[in-house]
């Protein structure tokens, strides 16, 4: 048995003015031949996995290009041209092979090329044939296109939101392609578009719920895999929205009706699934009411993970405004503050002009009289853990107080993850009062922990929350919330 491996995405936002090129993708995850060393990049767990699952077995790995970039505008056509051809070249070196594992994202979009997924798959299944089982592991904010499912025997989309189930799902996804190969699963799969958009957070109810029925469901007879693929809702693409996908035996009649039957529960729990915004004088009145663990305050309009820049100021502003003490902020992307302030070193006290630099979306500049109490050159934050555990860089970093604020400044766009965003710059997030992380919900595994409460601030910035106020051209708009389309 000889397995094909490898990994390309990114997860586009067509709104964000800044292009994705080859650095990005550099400064993110960019290795080749399974190089992975003993800290993986999220996307990249499931190649890791793989290999190990192949050589329990004394299969044959061929492992191509693993290539991730954190998210931003459009990729450069040339740059994902080059990607996808030095992926089809391994490829072709390595025929004939027996499957194709694929860890991709679902939303990335290049120059010229609005799916391309469902582009590199056409590709792979043009090489190497019908017969094969090509399989795909998706982000679940991806835009599942039928090209893809065409294109691809299974995919597998993670389940949990935070990502924490990359491995779980790889897993999955090997047995169901092993099983393809040696011939006793033939995989259907069947689509339904629920007619929805939104942000839909699987560490409360009612999609916590709603996913404990999906994992039930997993165990009927003839049901493979379940899949909802959220979507990704600042991807201006024809196929943006919500879908759900059932993997079955060989069943194609009953997968398409308990595909329609989740999509049409989906689509009627759709009111009570957003998540519950502040404003951010909401969020900071009631952070500043009780005592005991920190209120932890997600700046999700201004998450790196979603395309945004990271440093925005709005929350830092009204932090200051207050005279807050006790607070923890990670990360403003900042790579000339970081410059200046490393320079300076530890313990050295002035001036900064800090963040709110990228544009309209990241408010103003903060001009801030700051100590800088570490510095740390490569600093890394860890997310998930066992099996799952990924690694991702800060770049360099430092620590800086302004009043009773202790901020993190980092120079590689990432959004914040783990706790150890703040502990590796001498941080003890556990004794602040109030903690702002950029980011969405990733940042739920982690600090959902010591948190006494989380709060998701709506601030001004790149992610606009509302979908009626995004700027559609290509999506379909005839979808909740912009229209109450009846399923
Ligand atoms: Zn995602």
């Amino acid at each position: 048995m000889k397995l094909f491996i490898a990994c390309l995405g990114t997860e586009t936002n067509t709104f964000s003015p800044f292009p994705t090129g080859y650095r990005t993708f550099e400064e993110t995850c960019l290795v080749k031949g399974g190089n992975h060393g003993r800290d993986p990049f999220l996307f990249a767990v499931p190649l890791v996995l793989w290999r190990q699952l192949a050589s329990e077995r004394g299969w044959a790995v061929v492992e191509s290009l693993c290539a991730f970039a954190q998210p931003s505008g459009v990729t450069r056509r040339s740059v994902y041209e080059s990607f996808r051809e030095e992926i089809l070249e391994d490829l072709r070196r390595a025929l004939p092979v027996d499957m194709v594992l694929l860890s991709l994202h679902g939303a990335m979009v290049a120059d010229g090329y609005d799916d391309c997924e469902g582009d590199l798959l056409a590709r792979i299944r043009a090489l190497v044939g019908p017969k094969v089982p090509v399989g795909a592991e998706l982000d679940l904010h991806c835009h599942l296109t039928h090209r893809m499912v065409e294109e691809a025997t299974a995919i597998v989309s993670f389940k949990e939101y935070p990502h924490t189930d990359a491995a779980d799902r790889a897993r999955e996804l090997f047995q169901i392609l092993s099983a393809t190969a040696a011939g006793t699963l033939k995989p259907h799969m069947a689509l339904y578009d629920c007619r929805m958009m939104g942000i839909y957070h699987t560490t409360s109810d009612p999609m916590k719920s709603f996913l404990e029925k999906v994992k039930h469901l997993e165990q009927q007879k003839g049901i493979v895999s379940i899949s909802i693929a959220h979507g990704f809702v600042w991807g201006d693409v024809s196929d943006m929205g919500t879908r759900i996908l059932v993997l079955s035996n060989g069943q194609p009649r009953e997968g398409a009706r308990l595909a329609e039957s989740l999509g049409r529960q989906l689509f009627r729990l759709r009111h009570r699934l957003q998540p519950d915004y502040k404003t951010v004088d909401e969020a900071l009145g009631e952070a500043s009411t009780g005592d005991g663990d920190p209120v932890v305050l997600a700046d999700v309009a201004d998450n790196p993970g979603g395309g945004a820049p990271g440093d925005s100021t709005f929350i830092l502003q009204a932090l200051v405004d207050r005279r807050m003490k006790d607070a923890g902020l990670a990360c403003i992307w900042d790579p000339m503050a970081v410059a200046v302030a490393s320079e300076a070193g530890e313990g050295a006290r002035f001036d900064l002009r800090l963040g709110g630099k990228m544009g309209l979306s990241s408010g103003r500049p903060l001009d801030l009289r700051v100590t800088v109490t570490r510095v740390v050159p490569g600093a890394r934050q860890t997310f998930g853990s066992g099996a799952n555990r990924s690694v991702s860089s800060l770049g360099d970093a430092v620590a800086l107080r302004a009043g009773g604020i202790d901020i993190v400044v980092n120079s590689i766009r990432t959004q914040t993850l783990g706790s150890d965003a703040f502990t590796s710059l001498g941080i003890d997030p556990r004794t602040k009062r109030i903690l702002v992380v950029k980011s969405m919900q990733h940042f739920h595994a982690a600090f959902a922990p010591l948190a006494r409460q989380i709060l998701y601030v709506d601030t001004p910035g790149a992610l606009v929350s509302d979908p009626t106020r995004i700027p559609f051209r290509k999506a379909d708009r005839s979808k909740w919330p912009i229209c109450e389309t009846v399923t």
